[in-house]
């Protein structure tokens, strides 16, 4: 299953659960894409608001670091769109709302290429399956295929549909440097996915 070529690609979505998730597993691969002129924007399920481990931060007070943090390494990378979602941190689940909501976001962006959480439990690497990146995972999955299509699947969102062609799933968590993440991206295209319907 072939990948699109990065020419034949013009926006890219990352879909992931936690603001730090991107930087530690695909930053570097966004750092090229840019660079090559192709509009990267990240979609965030949640604001990380259950991260840390100082009692003394208020939640609300973690939830504008982690923001903040999180735009400023998008900004390195050349990325400055991104879509928070607002959903509970550690409580991820792939429902319905989830699954709509990124829907929505695919249907706005429009990208040929979305950057999804494997929804696989890794047991070699049980920190990468980390709950909310499962679910994280199942509802992109979804939202890729059929929701963001389905003209008759959440009307309520009032938008166009949109079809990604490519999914690339991101198994395997590493380090920020564009060498070694676009290894690691390489080696998760044998598990990209092409649309069952462009065959
Ligand atoms: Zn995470």
């Amino acid at each position: 299953m072939a990948l699109l070529a990065d020419s034949d690609v013009e926006r890219v979505l990352v879909v992931v659960a936690h603001p730090d998730d991107i930087d530690f597993g695909v930053a570097g691969s966004v750092a090229t894409w840019t660079d090559a002129g192709i509009d990267v924007q990240y979609c965030l399920v949640t604001s990380g608001d259950a991260g840390g481990h100082d009692e003394s931060v208020s939640r609300t007070e973690m939830v504008e670091i982690r923001q903040r943090e999180q735009t400023a390494a998008a900004k390195v990378v050349g990325v400055t769109e991104l879509h928070w979602l607002g959903f509970p941190d550690g409580r991820v689940e792939p429902s319905l709302e989830l699954r709509a909501a990124i829907s929505r976001v695919i249907r706005e962006v429009r990208p040929q290429r979305v950057v999804a959480m494997s929804p696989d439990r890794n047991y070699e690497r049980v920190y990468a399956s980390h709950p909310d990146h499962l679910a994280t995972g199942e509802a992109t999955m979804a939202a890729v295929y059929p929701d963001s299509r389905n003209p008759f699947a959440f009307p309520e969102l009032r938008t166009p549909i949109f079809r990604s062609s490519r999914i690339i799933i991101l198994e395997r968590m590493t380090g920020t440097t564009r060498s070694s993440v676009w290894k690691c991206l390489t080696r998760s295209t044998t598990r990209a996915l092409t649309d069952p319907t462009q065959t």
